[in-house]
C-alpha cells in the first residue's frame, strides 16, 4: 500500500496516492453479463456476482471494519433499484471477510426502504442515513468550484472504513447517466449540498443577458420551450433555465437569434458532471486506496435516475454485473457496455422528447435521450483528471457463455418437491 496513505482520519484531507490499480496501463474491470452459458447455476448471473466479489478480494477488509455498502434505495413508487437477492450476497460476503456491513443512502430513502423490500431481515445488515437522522450529520467540504463554495459530506461515509459504491447503472436526466459517481457525489452529500448546490451548478456562468432583453422577449423565449423549462420573473427580470431538464433542443436559442441574449452552451451543462468528478474525488479520499469497492448493476436501464421514484420502461437490454477497484474504469466499462447495447426504441416513453434516433449519429444511447451537451463519457474524463482512476480498462469476462456452455448442466435444477423439511 502507498506510504502517504494512513489512517482513515488523517487521510480525509489529504489528496489520493497513485495505487497500483491506477498506475497500471489499464485496469481490470470483471464482468457476468446477463446471457447464461448453461442451465446449471453454476452459470447463473448470481454465481457470477460471487465470482466477482472473489476477484475483487474482500480480503483487505480486516475484522470489524465498518463497511458502507452505498446504494440508492430509490423513492416512493420506484421499484428498480438493485434487487435485495444480490444485496444480501454482497452483505453476507462482507460478513464473512470480517467486516461489519451497513447500507446506507438519503434519509428518506432508508425510511421507507422497506416499501421497497429493503429491511435489515432481508438484506442482512442495518440500513443507516448517510448524514444521521436529521440529515445534519455531515462534514463540511471546500469545493470553491463556481457557485459552490463548500459541501457538506455525510457522516457515515466519514466513519466508515471501506466504501462499497453499489450502484444501478441508468440514465439521469441532468448528466445523462447514473452510475458509480453519481451514486457518492450526490448521495454522499446532505440534501441542501445535493439539491442547493450541485443541482443548479450549470447556472454559475452567466447565460442570459438582462440588458439585451426586454420582458416581452423574455415572455416569447418562456414560449418557445415546450418542455416549460424556462422561467421568468417580470418584476426581478430575471430569467432561469432549467439545465437539468433541458434536452438542448435549441428551439429557446432559436426564438432569441434576432436579439441575442440567451446563450446555452456545453460549459454550463458540463459544470454538472465536473462538479460530480470532484464531489465523488472528495468522498473515495476519505477511504484507504484498498478500501474502496465499486459494483455496477447493469440490469432495468431506465432513462431516468431511481429519485424520479416511478417505474419506468427500461430502454436498454439488461447487459450483467460489473466489479472493479477503480471507479473510473468501472464508469467507462459500464458505459460502453450500454452504447454497444444501443436503446430499445419501442421502449422510449414519449415523455422523452427530442430523443435523437439517427443511426448515422455517433452518440452514446444516454446523450440521445438527454441531449448532446449531457455526454456521459465527460464525468470519466473529469475523474482521470484527477487521478481517480483510469479510463482504460481491461474488461474480464466471468463464466461467459463460450466457458460454460458445454460444461455439463446438473439433472434436476426444479424443486420438484418441498426441501425445506
Ligand atoms: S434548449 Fe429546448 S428544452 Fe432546453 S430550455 Fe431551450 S427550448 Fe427548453
Amino acid at each position: 500500500m502507498c506510504a502517504l496513505v494512513s489512517r482513515k482520519k488523517e487521510l480525509f484531507y489529504s489528496k489520493p496516492c497513485n495505487v497500483d490499480v491506477m498506475s497500471s496501463d489499464s485496469s481490470k474491470v470483471y464482468f457476468g453479463s446477463i446471457k447464461h452459458g448453461n442451465s446449471g447455476a453454476f452459470a447463473s448471473i448470481a454465481a457470477k456476482l460471487d465470482k466477482i466479489i472473489e476477484l475483487l478480494d474482500f480480503s483487505t477488509i480486516k475484522p470489524k471494519d465498518k463497511v458502507a455498502v452505498k446504494m440508492h434505495l430509490g423513492f416512493r413508487d420506484g421499484y428498480q433499484t438493485v434487487p435485495v437477492f444480490f444485496i444480501r450476497r454482497v452483505v453476507n460476503a462482507v460478513k464473512k471477510a470480517g467486516g461489519f456491513p451497513f447500507i446506507t443512502d438519503n434519509p428518506t430513502a432508508v425510511y421507507n426502504a422497506a416499501e421497497r423490500g429493503y429491511t435489515s431481515e432481508t438484506c442482512g445488515c442495518p440500513l443507516i442515513p448517510v448524514a444521521g437522522v436529521k440529515d445534519g450529520y455531515t462534514q463540511k467540504t471546500e469545493f470553491n468550484f463556481h457557485s459552490v463554495d463548500s459541501l457538506e459530506l455525510a457522516g457515515a461515509l466519514r466513519d466508515a472504513d471501506v466504501l462499497i459504491d453499489l450502484t444501478h447503472a441508468k440514465g439521469h436526466n441532468s448528466c445523462g447517466y447514473g452510475g458509480a459517481v453519481k451514486n457518492i457525489a450526490l448521495g454522499g452529500y446532505h440534501g441542501p449540498s445535493r439539491w442547493r448546490k450541485i443541482h443548479g451548478v450549470e447556472a454559475s456562468i452567466p447565460y442570459w443577458d438582462p440588458d439585451k432583453c426586454t420582458p416581452e422577449h423574455a415572455k416569447k423565449l418562456v414560449e418557445a420551450c415546450p418542455d416549460g423549462h424556462i422561467k421568468y420573473d417580470e418584476e426581478k427580470h430575471t430569467l432561469s433555465v432549467a439545465f437539468g431538464m433541458c434536452n438542448q433542443c435549441l428551439d429557446c436559442m432559436e426564438a432569441d437569434k434576432e436579439v441575442g441574449c440567451l446563450n446555452l452552451r456545453q460549459e454550463n451543462y458540463a459544470l454538472f458532471q465536473e462538479l460530480m468528478a470532484r464531489a465523488a474525488n472528495e468522498v473515495v479520499k476519505t477511504f484507504d486506496d484498498d478500501k474502496r469497492f465499486y459494483l455496477n448493476f447493469a440490469i432495468d436501464i431506465t432513462a431516468l435516475c431511481d429519485c424520479w421514484g416511478i417505474g419506468m420502461p427500461h430502454v436498454v437490454n439488461d447487459i450483467g454485473i460489473l466489479g472493479s477497484r477503480d471507479i473510473v474504469a468501472i464508469e467507462q466499462a459500464t458505459l460502453d457496455l450500454i452504447a454497444k447495447e444501443g436503446l430499445i426504441e419501442s421502449m422510449i416513453p414519449p415523455f422523452l422528447r427530442n430523443v435523437n434516433l439517427d443511426p448515422n449519429a455517433d452518440m452514446h444511447p444516454f446523450a440521445r435521450i438527454h441531449g448532446p451537451m449531457k455526454n456521459p463519457y465527460l464525468v470519466t474524463e473529469y475523474c482521470e483528471g484527477l487521478e481517480m482512476g483510469n479510463r482504460k480498462y481491461e474488461l474480464v469476462e466471468v463464466l461467459s457463455v463460450e466457458e460454460t456452455k458445454d460444461m455439463k448442466s446438473p439433472s434436476g435444477v426444479s424443486e420438484t418437491q418441498p426441501s425445506f423439511f
